[in-house]
């Protein structure tokens, strides 16, 4: 067996200019920063791992040095106290299933399991545009052999999000699948206005039920679960959500009263890629759909590609897509390939050892930096 001997962090920013104005962000961003994790063990193998910033982890280190990488489970338990105490040490997770499929010599996708090797993506817009801008991105998403096409909510009026919605549907007719993004569920530090109530967003379900979506996410913050189980009773349409949600029983509680459709949390922000193989399973075994989160870098797309492949699959999976604004290029910088899916919208993953990440090493020369921030 070999041990850990050492654990690097480094925090990257890529300038961003034009800046990338998200339509979740009241401040538009004139960086993306990226963390990097490095696990290192005595044999020379380096599991990588990014996605969050992973402050302070440098504190919770001595409880990895001279462990058994394969102890997975061991550090599953570790780091959930650890993202108890302090903040969330998910892309250390993320690095320790790829230094353990490099000592086993397998892809994650099938250490996790081993149901498939490829995924779907949905295009994923994070852009507000006018309605003829709009429909021209679902041209492109259909083009580029997206089956679906997400867009986001959150302009001053919702009579315009609901205008560009229609509009789009109109365009495209049945060519695509179409979800909406309400962003209710949780907000950017400085971003302080009250999530929707339930009223509103029964509302905005009735509004939209002519659009035939595929799901509405998020149109209640993520504890509101009297408010989901309701909503529920209102509308035919999928409800998804608990992209941020942090803890196994708040997952089995939206599971426990019918809060959800689709389940999204991301394995670089929750419970990593050791809890949400577990939890893909009781989601799909309680007939419901998991799909995770993957809005960051092609690291943390690469991690929950792993893991939703290996597992219970999904109709599709996010893929961040919205140029000129946010480009693969711009997502996978920190990677010496992007991340691009085939004519039919299908990612395919490759049989090298781990997550089968590439790191540019000059580009994260070159965007070195302190700390992780969007400006
Ligand atoms: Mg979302």
């Amino acid at each position: 067996m070999s041990v850990i001997t050492r654990i690097e962090i480094t925090h990257h920013q890529l300038p961003l200019d034009p800046p990338f104005p998200a339509s979740w962000d009241p401040k538009p961003r004139t960086m993306f920063p990226a963390t990097i994790v490095r696990v290192h063990d005595d044999a020379g193998h380096v599991g990588i791992g990014s996605g969050d910033a992973m402050y302070g982890f440098a504190d919770f280190a001595s409880y990895f040095i001279g462990e058994d990488p394969l102890d997975l489970d061991r550090h599953y338990a570790v780091l959930s106290n650890v993202a108890f105490h302090s903040g969330r040490p998910w892309p250390m997770d993320v690095a320790l299933w790829d230094l353990a499929g490099k000592i086993r010599g397998e892809p994650v996708w099938k250490l996790v399991g081993g149901a498939g090797d490829r995924v779907r993506a949905y295009a994923s817009t994070g852009v507000h545009r006018s309605i003829p801008a709009t429909i021209d991105v679902a041209r492109r998403a259909i083009k580029r052999g997206f089956p679906a096409l997400k867009l986001r909510f959150g302009r001053p009026s919702i009579d315009d999000d609901i205008a560009v919605v229609k509009a789009v549907r109109d365009a495209v007719g049945a060519a695509l699948e179409l979800m909406v993004d309400c962003n209710q569920g949780w907000r950017m530090p400085w971003d302080t206005q009250p999530p929707w109530d339930l009223a509103r967003a029964i509302d905005v379900a009735h509004r939209l039920e002519g659009e035939r979506l595929y799901w509405i996410e998020e149109p209640l913050h993520r504890g509101d679960y009297d408010g989901y189980a309701e909503l529920k009773q209102h509308t035919a349409t999928r409800i998804a959500g608990g992209e941020m949600t942090r803890e196994p029983y708040e997952f089995r509680e939206l599971l426990a009263r019918g809060c959800l459709d689709v389940f999204q949390p991301d394995c670089v922000c929750t419970m990593g890629i050791s809890g949400l193989r577990l939890l893909a399973r009781e989601i799909a075994a309680a007939g419901k759909i998991f799909t995770p989160h993957t809005w960051g870098n092609g690291i943390g797309l690469l991690a929950n590609l792993h893991l939703t492949a290996g597992t219970v699959g999904a109709p599709f999976i996010e893929f961040p897509f919205d140029p000129p604004e946010w480009t693969t290029a711009r997502r996978d910088y920190i990677l010496s390939h992007t991340i691009e899916p085939d004519a039919d919208g299908w990612i395919t993953l490759s049989d090298a050892p781990g997550l089968g990440i590439e790191l540019d090493e000059a580009a994260l020369a070159r965007t070195k930096s302190e700390q992780a921030t969007f400006s």
